[in-house]
């Protein structure tokens, strides 16, 4: 289990950050001591500073020595849920613009509309890569403050987030604000399969109504752009279930 959270071994397969993110700091709130380590060794590594607390009054004593960027909040805490310490924290203005991802093992889809709706900026079930996990930091620390980074990278695809251009290889892709949109989801989180239903939920908004079919036509017109450029395995159907998006075939 230990091993899902060792950083891969290549790093060059890491979608390339522009800038450099060291200064922010990052509050990991985790009761499992292996995860907690990992996860601290992984991200310290990726120049983050990183606070640790294994339970929720050890949260808000760091919150209230050194506010953080960002917050990994396990859901399953032993002196309260990170449920409820989110909610909390919502009603506090300083603490409102703070961004946080939930970590849980759970994987109901109540449980995931519950954080989503309490305020959490995204999801991450475990077990989880550490690849997966900084590419979701990443794009959650973007979204919150606009400048950070205006730019993914992986594998030849680049994109520009503030110009809304896509490029392979330095060669500029024509595209649709939807498949612009599926493309920088898919992005920033490389290898794990997506649901269609999933794919709606994050790339369209849960308050769309949109047929699951759209994200196929979306999808086949993504690959079409891909195709030339022999980029369009990287989109990887997976039977029964949905979508990956990986370097790897
Ligand atoms: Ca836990």
């Amino acid at each position: 289990m230990q091993n899902q959270y060792v950083a891969e071994e290549n790093p060059s397969q890491f979608p390339v950050k522009t800038q450099n993110m060291s200064s922010k700091r990052i509050l990991l709130i985790e009761d499992e001591h292996s995860i907690r380590e990992m996860v601290s060794f992984a991200l310290g590594q990726e120049g983050y500073v990183i606070d640790e607390a294994e339970n929720g009054s050890a949260a808000e004593l760091q919150i209230a020595n050194n506010l953080p960027d960002l917050i990994l909040l396990d859901w399953m805490l032993p002196d309260t849920s990170g449920l409820e310490l989110l909610r909390r924290w919502k009603r506090k203005d300083v603490m409102q613009e703070v961004p946080v991802i939930m970590l849980t093992a759970r994987v109901e889809e109540r449980d995931k509309i519950d954080g989503l709706d309490s305020g959490a900026d995204d999801y991450i079930t475990k077990p989880f890569s550490v690849k997966e996990l900084t590419a979701r930091i990443r794009a959650v620390l973007r979204r919150g403050s606009g400048s950070i980074e205006n730019e993914v990278k992986l594998g030849p695809i680049r994109l520009d987030l503030n110009a809304h251009r896509a490029y392979v290889h330095d060669k500029s892709l024509d595209m649709g604000p939807t498949e612009f949109r599926l493309l920088e989801f898919f992005m920033t989180h490389p290898d794990r399969v997506y649901s269609r239903n999933q794919l709606l939920d994050y790339v369209w908004g849960r308050n769309m109504y949109v047929e699951e079919r759209t994200v196929d036509v979306h999808i086949v017109r993504l690959r079409k752009l891909l195709k030339p450029l022999n980029c369009d395995q990287m989109i990887q159907t997976v039977r029964g279930y949905g979508y990956r998006f990986s370097e790897k075939q």
